[in-house]
């Protein structure tokens, strides 16, 4: 088999600072200084009160999870040999919610499971999938 590398995450000015963290192994969220909303995807603009000041500070990396889905044909080539995986929704403490990979047994997943960050280097770069909380 060819060797196919794993897609790279695409990287804004804008969400930098979120990859640069991940890349060592940090997490940060952006949080609205005018309404003090956390916010995730990375924003030029609070989506909450449109305001401007965002600054990004050291989040929880835990939540729960909303949602998932069996993954059995891969989206991208390179992903294939890892079917099937999990992906899922997951709400995060502090109120955004985000779609990751899910590094848990399928018989485990449930509505509402505890999850945390793990970060997980595939290629160059790590990141950010969830694993079940205590693992
Ligand atoms: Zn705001």
């Amino acid at each position: 088999m060819t060797n196919i590398s794993f897609p790279e995450p695409t990287i804004t000015q804008v969400s930098k600072p979120f990859w640069d963290k991940i890349d060592l192994q940090e997490f940060y969220l952006q949080q609205c200084e005018d309404c003090q909303k956390w916010i995730f995807y990375p924003r030029a603009h609070c989506p909450h009160c449109f305001g401007e000041e965002l600054l990004w500070k050291k989040a929880s990396g835990s939540g729960t999870l909303k949602s998932w889905s069996i993954v059995h044909r891969a989206g991208h080539p390179a992903w294939q040999e890892k079917t099937p995986y999990a992906v899922g929704i997951v709400e995060l403490l502090e109120g955004p919610s985000l779609l990751t990979h899910l590094i848990i047994d399928q018989e485990q997943l449930r509505y509402q499971l505890p999850v945390t960050i793990s970060y997980e280097k595939l290629g160059d770069r790590y990141l950010p999938f969830f694993k079940k909380k205590g693992d």
